[in-house]
């Protein structure tokens, strides 16, 4: 999942520029709003069975250059103004995704998944398969209601995050919660140290699942929670037995 940065005139030339270098491309263009007959337009630009210049250098799940291997979408969303690029990410102003382009998101992904049988936690932004590099599709994006109201991607159940909340609060076990990220998909270094890879990494998955709390890479309880949540309903990361030991 992707945002345009670009206004959809823009985003759609150059997207389709024949000889561009370096080549950028996606499989689907969503437009911001429905066009002047009502019809909301999903762009073609790439067949799927062909690959799409769209993720760049990237990771997830163990799998790199993931260009040949996913399919790539562009959601027309400036992100958030030019002027606030130095600004740490939960200082810009980040620009709404409206519901009626959510509803065609939501439609195209549901399709996409069941055809090609995409896991839940396979459905990512591209700031998850390139920390650091990437923000897109930011933390507007409404992941939550995506799993919740149409059952697309990964969401963790709110009571299991409560569980690991209250069993062990974060200890600043650094080099388990680096684990802990690259087990679930992240490509994450196993420093032992909130490095500036690591931060990035924490920030990327704060944007995609800890949005509306924080996302400026610092880990606490929530955070790891949420991680151990995750872990437990899609990677099948058994449930620890005894609450309250500490043994995370
Ligand atoms: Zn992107």
């Amino acid at each position: 999942m992707h945002y345009t940065a670009l206004p959809f005139e823009r985003a759609k030339e150059i997207l389709t520029a024949p000889n561009r270098k370096p080549a950028v491309s996606a499989h689907y263009l969503v437009p911001e709003a429905a066009g002047d007959n009502d019809r909301f337009t999903i762009y073609e630009l790439v067949p799927e069975s062909r690959l799409a210049h769209h993720a760049g250098r990237s990771w997830w799940l163990g799998e790199r250059l993931l260009n040949g291997t996913s399919i790539g979408i562009e959601i027309v969303n400036l992100g958030f103004p030019a002027t606030d690029n130095r600004l740490p990410l939960e200082n810009r102003q980040w620009y709404e995704y409206p519901a009626a382009q959510v509803a065609v998101v939501a439609e195209l992904i549901a399709d996409i998944a069941a055809r090609h049988q995409i896991a839940p936690n396979r459905i990512v932004g591209h700031a998850d398969i390139a920390p650091g590099r990437k923000t897109d599709p930011g933390p507007k994006f409404p992941w939550e209601a995506l799993a919740t109201q149409h059952n697309l991607g990964a969401w963790p159940d709110a009571d299991t995050v409560k569980w690991y909340e209250n069993r062990a609060p974060y200890a600043d076990d650094v080099g388990a919660l680096q684990a802990k990220l690259l087990a679930y998909g992240y490509d994450t270094p196993q420093t032992g140290q909130i490095d500036q890879a690591t931060k990035n990494v924490i920030e990327s998955f704060q944007m995609h699942f800890c949005a509306g709390h924080r996302y400026d890479g610092v880990p606490d309880a929530q955070t790891v929670a949420i991680l151990d949540a995750l872990l437990e309903k899609y990677l099948g990361w058994p449930r620890p037995s005894a609450p309250g030991t500490g043994a995370a």
